[in-house]
């Protein structure tokens, strides 16, 4: 339910109304916009008395939420969220990149890759320190090491790090290190992770399930908001499909759904989209021309040593270029880059 105050409504009324949906049992979301403030009632429907809350003072009128995703949805929140990450936003005018290798490897070379990138254009460094494997027997990542040299890149370059969590024992960990949690595509429904990350600070990156529609990934976003963390960046990876020219389907059409239903920015992985670097230059311009809000891009030294995604990883000299490709793509669109 949203509860639609009035315009000249006084924050002690504000304030009353909260206090009296919490004692019904209910969470609020209070967004305070420059005319009106609107509270988000989230709660059972049935323990509502509509009629006690409707006239409260400064109370205009109530609204019930149709769609399952309250929180993530444009209903109660229709300003569009912009996520900030140090210098970088998500979601504003802005184009955020996000670069790097997918799996750290050593100091060296990640250190190498983060300068290139940055040189590059990139606003924010990825890089995979607990990796999901689909083989047990593949490299699965440095795990703490590796996030400690992503500390080190950051040292240097000043990029802000994206990285991802795979287990709700390694949460706390990844969050003193991350300035943005990766939920991987494997784990958007792991909803015992999805609440741990909803209880921290830091912005979140969640990426769509492999075989997941937009509603399953928007009710995946609420789990996080729920539970009070409203800073996430929705990110299109592809799904399965039955075409196997590549390695997933990249779904365009998630954009402008994703910006009609949800406030939550929304930025394309065009690596593990196609699962082939030559793909990934088309790929990143369509997502910009389509409304994406960024992009995530592999990026590694070397591709054919890579331990971990190098058939579609970019070298730094390609990366460099689609960068300046991208200039005009997203100044079309009325963006920057
Ligand atoms: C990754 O970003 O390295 C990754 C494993 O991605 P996804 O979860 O989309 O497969
Ligand atoms: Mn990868």
């Amino acid at each position: 339910m949203i509860i639609v105050m009035s315009a000249n409504a006084s924050r002690e009324q504000i304030d009353n109304v909260e206090k009296k949906l919490s004692s019904l049992g209910f969470r609020t979301h209070p967004i305070f916009g420059d005319v009106k403030t609107v509270i988000g009632a989230i709660g059972d429907r049935r323990l509502l008395d509509t009629h006690s809350i409707s006239t409260m003072p400064g109370v205009e009128n109530l609204v019930p939420i149709m769609k399952p995703y309250k929180l993530a949805g444009r209903e109660l929140k229709q300003v569009p969220t912009i996520v900030k990450v140090g210098n970088a936003e998500i979601g504003g005018e802005k184009i955020a990149v996000m670069a790097g290798p997918c799996a750290i490897e050593n100091e060296a070379s990640y250190i190498e890759t983060a300068k290139r990138v940055k040189e590059a254009g990139a606003n924010i460094l990825r890089g995979g320190a607990f990796k999901p494997r689909t083989s047990p027997y593949d490299f699965q990542g440095l795990e703490e090491d590796g996030l400690k040299i992503m500390a080190s890149a950051r040292e240097v370059t000043g990029l802000k790090l994206v990285t991802e969590v795979v287990d709700t024992r390694d949460v706390d960990l990844v969050a003193s290190y991350a300035d943005i949690i990766q939920i991987g595509a494997r784990n958007m429904q792991n909803f015992r992770l999805l609440k741990e990350v909803g209880m921290h600070k830091k912005p979140v990156l969640l990426k769509r399930g492999l075989s997941a529609t937009i509603e399953e990934w928007l009710m995946a976003a609420e789990y996080i908001i729920a539970e009070g963390n409203p800073d996430i960046i929705l990110c299109e990876r592809g799904i399965r499909t039955f075409e196997t020219a590549t390695r997933n389907t990249i779904d365009m059409s998630a954009i402008p759904v994703v910006k009609e239903l949800s406030h939550l920015p929304i930025v394309v992985d065009p690596s593990h989209a196609t699962g082939s670097w030559k793909y990934v230059s088309a790929l990143s311009k369509g997502a910009i021309a389509t409304g994406a809000d960024g992009l995530i891009i592999e990026v590694h030294l070397e591709p054919n040593c890579a331990l971990c995604d190098g058939p579609q990883s970019l070298r730094p000299s390609k990366f460099a270029q689609l960068m300046e490709e991208l200039k005009k793509v997203s100044a079309a669109v009325g963006r920057q880059i």
